[in-house]
This record gives structure tokens, C-alpha cells and sequence, in this order.
């Protein structure tokens, strides 16, 4: 769609997934599209081969639909384009939830989703589930999202510590997820992107197996975006790679 006005900061950036050290499959996914300002992660869940179909359909359809969405709105806001994020998203959920009705590769399957758009300087980030969005500006990294889980809404209420998460036996569960049968909507929210500003979107592959500190200590000394997502990924591996790791760094020089 050229003439799409994007953003009028220089934008770099890079992503990359690795299957991790222990699961055979690597049910992640991730789109950079430079061209149109537009990061996605999505982390797939449901058995065979169920969580890798449902999070290649989050990443091949949604940007489709939210490019062209964009496209018809010509201009939009920030009202409509987060108006639009959740509708969006919402669809996908539904059309993904009919087909996973009726075709058996793809039961019980769901996926989240993490995606940054940006537009004319802004950041506008839509979640579902425990794929997180960071901030990381003036060397200080900043958790974007909160986790759609049952342990973070445990944190949130100050019924158990962000410690005992990371052991809790209902850690892996997601309470918002793209393809559930509820009809249930992201979450949408917008920033004003500075210079310097890196944005990673992450799995939590990622997160579950490098603390916060960690990434932040990456983030500040590597040079580039391509730097930062192999050493990220490096990190994650070297702790144990227990779960499939995705990230995606985005940098406005
Ligand atoms: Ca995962």
C-alpha cells in the first residue's frame, strides 16, 4: 500500500524464534513489517500440531486485515485505529474458534498475541494472553502489558508474590486468548514513541526463563536490533530453554 503514511521516525528492527531446548515443535510465530509499522508475536497452544496452525493464522490473516482495514480508514485516529485493533482481533478470534469447531487438527487450540502499530510518532499495542510488549527508553525497561493469566491476576490482587508465579501450578494458564469461545476483546493502549525508544515483543519463552533485569541489561548494550533478539534468545537458551523463545526488537534511531 504505498502512500500509507507509517511513521515519520526511521524505524529498524528484527525478530527472530527459536524452538527452544526441550520441545520438539516450535509453536511461536512472528511478523516484521517495516514497511507498514507493523510487529506481531503470537505464541500457539493446543495439541499436535494444533498451536502451530493457530499461531501461523494469527500471523498471516491478522496483519492482512488490520492493513486493509487501515487502508479503506484512510487517515484514522488514534480512537478509530484502537477502535478497529479490537474489532479486529475479536474477528479473528471468532473466525478461528468456528474453524477450530470443525476441523479436528485444530481443537482446543488458541493463540496469543502481542502486536505493536506504528503510526505518525505513536505507538498503538494490542494483547491477548501472556505474550508481553516492553518499553525499554532512557535505558530503563519498562513491562508494556499485563499477562492475561491466572497468575498475574493472583499478583495483581496481592494473593501470591511475582516469586511464587514463576512455581504457581496455574502458571500456564491464559485467561484471554485468540480463538476462545467467550467473546472477549483485547487490550489496546497508545504512547508517543521517542528517539532511542526499543520496543520488544516477546513470547514468554522469553520472560519465564530471563528476569527482567536481564533483558534490560541486553537491551542497553547491544548495538542493534539483530544483536539484541540473538542475544535475547541466547539468554533464554542458556537458562534452560524450556519452552519455545520469540522476540522482536523495534528501535527509532
Ligand atoms: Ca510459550
Amino acid at each position: 500500500m504505498p502512500g500509507d503514511a507509517t511513521t515519520s521516525l526511521s524505524i529498524h528492527a528484527a525478530g527472530l524464534t527459536n524452538v527452544g531446548k526441550v520441545r520438539d515443535t516450535n509453536e511461536d510465530a512472528y511478523v516484521v513489517d517495516l514497511d507498514h509499522g507493523l510487529f506481531v508475536v503470537s505464541d500457539g497452544m493446543g495439541g499436535a500440531r494444533a498451536g502451530e496452525l493457530a499461531s501461523r493464522i494469527v500471523t498471516t490473516v491478522l496483519p492482512g486485515m488490520i492493513l486493509a482495514r487501515l487502508h479503506r480508514l484512510r487517515n484514522p485516529r488514534t480512537r478509530a485505529i484502537r477502535y478497529w485493533l479490537r474489532q479486529d482481533i475479536l474477528r479473528l478470534s471468532q473466525q478461528l474458534h468456528a474453524e477450530a469447531a470443525q476441523k479436528t487438527a485444530l481443537r482446543g487450540t488458541g493463540a496469543t498475541v502481542v502486536l505493536a502499530l506504528l503510526r505518525e510518532d505513536r505507538a498503538h499495542i494490542a494483547h491477548m494472553g501472556d505474550s508481553r510488549a516492553y518499553l525499554f527508553r532512557e535505558q530503563h525497561l519498562r513491562q508494556w502489558t499485563d499477562d492475561h493469566s491466572i497468575v498475574a491476576m493472583l499478583v495483581r490482587s496481592g494473593e501470591i508474590t511475582a516469586a511464587d508465579a514463576k512455581t504457581h501450578p496455574a502458571r500456564a494458564q491464559i485467561t484471554r486468548v485468540v480463538g476462545m469461545e467467550a467473546p472477549v476483546y483485547p487490550e489496546v493502549g497508545t504512547f508517543p514513541l521517542k528517539p532511542g525508544d526499543r520496543l520488544l515483543l516477546c513470547s514468554d519463552g522469553l520472560t519465564g526463563m530471563v528476569s527482567d533485569e536481564d533483558i534490560a541489561a541486553i537491551l542497553r548494550t547491544t548495538p542493534t536490533p539483530q544483536h539484541a533478539c540473538d542475544l535475547l534468545v541466547h539468554a533464554a537458551n542458556e537458562a534452560g530453554g524450556k519452552d519455545n523463545i520469540t522476540v522482536v526488537v523495534v528501535e527509532c534511531p
